[in-house]
C-alpha cells in the first residue's frame, strides 16, 4: 500500500476486533474485514435491493450492490490521493448499505414507521446489527467480527438513545467527536455515488430529461464543456462524458478542501482527527451546488408520480408483511421464530430488512394473494 499519512487508520492503531483473533497471514486487518464482508450473505443479497428503482423494472438501472462498489471505487480514490488507508475505506463502503430494507427509502421508512413503539429502525444501525450479530457464519462468534474502525464507519448517523446501548462504539454520537477520516470520506463518496447515478438512472428510466436538468447549474457547465469538446455528440454518450466529469469535480473539490482542512488543522494523529472540527469536506460552492442537484432530484425524480405510486406500494407491503407477523408470529419462518420469542418486533424487523425486493414480493403474495390458497 501507499505510504500513509500520520493521521491514517493502520492495523498498529487499530482499537481491534471484538473477539480477538490472530492477525491474518497475507493481509491486513482491513482487508480481512474486506474479505468477510463480500463473502457474507448480505452483501449477496445487495444484488437484488434498489435505492430509487425497483429491482426488476429494468436491468441497467443501480442495484445497491453496484451502489456500493461505485462508493468503494470513488472513496478509494480520494482515501489514496489523502494517503489514508484505502483498505478501510473500501471495507466501510462495501459495508455501508448492508441493512437496508426493501424498496429502498419506502421500505425503510414503512419498517420505521412499523417499528415506532419498539425501538424504532435506523438503516445504518441494521448495518452494524447485520455485520455484528445477524451474519452467522462462524463458528467462535456471530456475525462477521469486523474491527473497531469499520464498524465505526458503518454507524454514519445514530440517534443518541441507540448510541447509549452502543457503548464505546455509539459514544461519539453523544460528545460529537468524529469518526476517522476514512469514515468521513466514504460518508461523502456515498454522496458523490448515489447523487450522480441518480441523475444517470433518472435519465435513463425517461422520468426526468435533459431539458430539466439544464436548469441545475452544475448539470449544464459539464454539459457544455463537453459540447465544447465533442460538437457532435448526444444520447448516451453525453449523458456519460457528463455524468464523469461531475464526479471527477466533486472527488478533486473533495479532496482539495480536505488538504486545505488539514494543512490548517495539522492533525498529529487519530486522536486529533476525532477532536477536530470535520476534515473532510467540500468546499462551499460545491456544498451549494450539491444542494441544489438534490434539491432537483427531490422535487423531479424523488417525487415523481410514477415513483410515488411505486413506493406507496412498497410501503404498503412492509407494512402488511409487519402486522401479519405481528399478529400471528407462527407464520415466520422457525429460524426468526426462534429469534421473535426474545423480541417479536425486533425479530420481524430483522427478517424483513433482509429480504430482497423480489422476495418481499413473494412473501406478500404468499401471505395475501387468497386466490391462490396452496402450501407457501
Ligand atoms: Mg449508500
Amino acid at each position: 500500500m501507499h505510504e500513509l499519512a500520520p493521521y491514517a487508520v493502520t492495523d498498529q492503531n487499530s482499537e481491534g476486533r471484538v473477539h480477538p483473533e490472530p492477525r491474518p497471514a497475507a493481509r491486513s486487518e482491513f482487508q480481512r474485514d474486506r474479505d468477510r464482508i463480500i463473502h457474507s450473505t448480505a452483501f449477496r443479497r445487495l444484488e437484488y435491493k434498489t435505492q430509487v428503482f425497483v429491482n426488476h423494472e429494468g436491468d441497467l438501472f443501480r442495484t445497491r450492490l453496484t451502489h456500493s462498489i461505485e462508493v468503494a471505487q470513488i472513496a478509494r480514490t480520494i482515501a489514496r490521493a489523502l494517503r489514508v488507508n484505502e483498505d478501510l475505506v473500501e471495507a466501510i463502503a462495501l459495508a455501508h448499505d448492508l441493512g437496508h430494507t426493501p424498496f429502498g427509502h419506502a421500505g425503510q421508512d414503512a419498517l420505521n414507521t412499523c417499528m415506532k413503539d419498539y425501538g424504532g429502525f435506523e438503516h445504518n444501525l441494521q448495518s452494524l446489527r447485520t455485520v455484528d450479530s445477524l451474519e452467522q457464519r462462524y463458528g467462535g462468534f456471530d456475525g462477521l467480527n469486523l474491527t473497531f474502525e469499520t464498524r465505526e464507519g458503518i454507524l454514519k448517523h445514530c440517534s443518541p438513545h441507540h448510541a447509549r446501548e452502543l457503548g464505546h462504539l455509539g459514544q461519539r454520537f453523544l460528545d460529537r467527536t468524529r469518526p476517522s477520516l476514512e469514515a468521513q470520506i466514504c460518508n461523502l463518496a456515498d454522496e458523490v455515488a448515489y447523487n450522480n447515478h441518480d441523475i444517470d438512472d433518472g435519465l435513463r428510466s425517461g422520468l426526468i430529461d435533459l431539458d430539466q436538468l439544464h436548469a441545475v447549474g452544475f448539470f449544464s457547465r459539464h454539459v457544455a464543456t463537453v459540447r465544447g469538446e465533442y460538437p457532435a455528440i448526444s444520447g448516451r454518450r453525453l449523458i456519460h462524458e457528463t455524468v464523469r466529469r461531475m464526479i471527477n469535480s466533486l472527488a478533486l473539490d473533495l479532496i482539495e478542501e480536505t488538504r486545505r482542512r488539514l494543512s490548517t488543522a495539522n492533525p498529529g494523529g487519530l486522536a486529533d482527527v476525532r477532536s477536530a472540527p470535520p476534515l473532510v469536506a467540500f468546499s462551499p460552492t460545491m456544498n451549494e451546488e450539491g444542494r441544489e442537484l438534490k434539491a432537483f432530484l427531490h422535487a423531479n425524480l424523488y417525487q415523481h408520480y410514477q415513483v410515488l405510486r411505486m413506493t406507496n406500494k412498497a410501503r404498503r407491503i412492509v407494512t402488511d408483511l409487519f402486522g401479519a407477523f405481528l399478529d400471528d408470529p407462527r407464520l415466520l419462518p422457525p429460524q426468526y421464530q426462534r429469534m421473535a420469542e426474545a423480541d417479536r418486533p425486533r425479530a420481524i424487523a430483522d427478517y424483513i430488512a433482509g429480504m430482497t425486493d423480489r422476495y418481499a414480493i413473494r412473501e406478500h403474495r404468499r401471505l395475501f394473494a387468497v386466490g391462490e390458497i396452496w402450501l407457501a
